[in-house]
């Protein structure tokens, strides 16, 4: 086994303890990654609380991470030692299903293995994330970290930044889309940047007008009240974490919009008559395969797009992790794991 360290939660504590842990020997297809930057997502916070299921021996979170090549196993091909990798919130799949075929990872019939509180496809081990100094990981689901990224500030592109890409993908949302974005956080600000870059008119929903500036400064166009009299929304990307009421959103959608709700509220009503009337959708996903995820960070590559980030070394986890409770973030805390060695 290879050692390394890393920030574990048990109970259902954010006061995360440093613990030493294990990483598996390398496979023939396998990369050790030292993680430099983990993002912290709201999922962590979830899984944290126990919402979505937590292993009984403890989590160590973290499912957006960037990174160096440390060794690769015997077939690897497309990395060597040195490279800058990133890691996002899958890290393995059946690879022959469908939803796989079509590079929809995420969506394997089988169930993708995630990056942390999953288990390993091989040997059955439950994956612990990048809340930690070392990653092993299966080539297929690393990606060469583009040059010109801020490694800090790219790593939040793999959770957040995947999660508003695929939906804006899916729908052809490019020049002349009018797209607004609910609830300016991690997603939200990646949502909006993603957007005017792809040429859509981007507006942000509020239910307060302090938002202006940081909405304008993003590159959005407008501000708008949730409660606004507009409709012409082609698509609204729905970013709020926590349980809300959608029928203000969908009123605001034109004719056959979609609502995208990709903040995971874990449980929410969807009033169907609402949508009949405007022929309008609601839909959801969760982050992203291998095929989108290449194509967002050459995009972002291209168009010099990174998270806004407060980096904070990885000993003020439980900071980070309260400060985002509280909305107290623009907009994307990432931890600095060197002072881990
Ligand atoms: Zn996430």
């Amino acid at each position: 086994m290879r050692r390394t360290t890393g920030w574990q939660s048990t109970g259902n504590s954010t006061a995360l303890e440093r613990v030493p842990i294990e990483r598996r020997e390398l496979r023939a297809d396998d990369l050790a990654v030292r993680v430099d930057h983990c993002g912290v997502c709201h999922s962590d916070l979830h899984a944290i609380h126990g919402l979505t299921g937590k292993p009984a021996a403890g989590l160590v979170p973290g499912h957006e991470f960037t990174g160096t090549v440390t060794a690769a196993g015997a077939s690897v091909t497309g990395f060597a030692p040195g490279d800058r990798v990133a890691v996002g919130t899958i890290v393995d799949s059946c690879g022959s299903c469908a939803m796989c075929a079509a590079g929809q990872e995420n969506f394997c019939y089988q169930g993708a293995t995630v990056t942390y509180g999953g288990t390993d496809r091989v040997d059955g081990t439950t994956t612990r994330g990048g809340y930690s100094r070392e990653y092993v990981v299966r080539d297929k689901f690393a990606y060469p970290l583009p040059e010109g990224l801020d490694p800090a500030a790219a790593a939040p592109l793999m959770c957040a930044g995947i999660t508003v890409w695929e939906p804006m993908r899916a729908l052809g949302i490019g020049p002349g889309s009018q797209v607004a974005v609910a609830g300016l956080g991690g997603l939200g600000h990646l949502g909006v940047k993603l957007a005017v870059a792809l040429g859509a008119e981007v507006t942000v929903l509020s239910r307060t007008p302090d938002k202006a500036a940081d909405a304008r400064e993003l590159g959005a166009k407008a501000l708008v009240a949730v409660d606004a009299a507009v409709d012409r929304f082609d698509l609204i990307l729905d970013t709020i974490a926590v349980p809300h009421d959608l029928a203000p959103l969908i009123g605001l959608l034109g004719l056959e919009g979609t609502l995208s709700v990709v903040g995971l509220p874990l449980e929410t009503k969807v009033p169907l008559m609402q949508l009949a009337y405007g022929r309008k959708s609601v839909s959801s996903s969760g982050t992203g395969g291998t095929k989108h995820t290449a194509e967002l960070l050459a995009f972002c590559a291209g168009h010099g797009i990174t998270a806004d980030v407060e980096v904070l070394p990885s000993s003020r986890v439980e900071e980070a992790l309260t400060r985002l409770e509280k909305g107290d973030v623009r907009y994307r805390f990432v931890l600095d794991l060197a002072d881990l060695d």
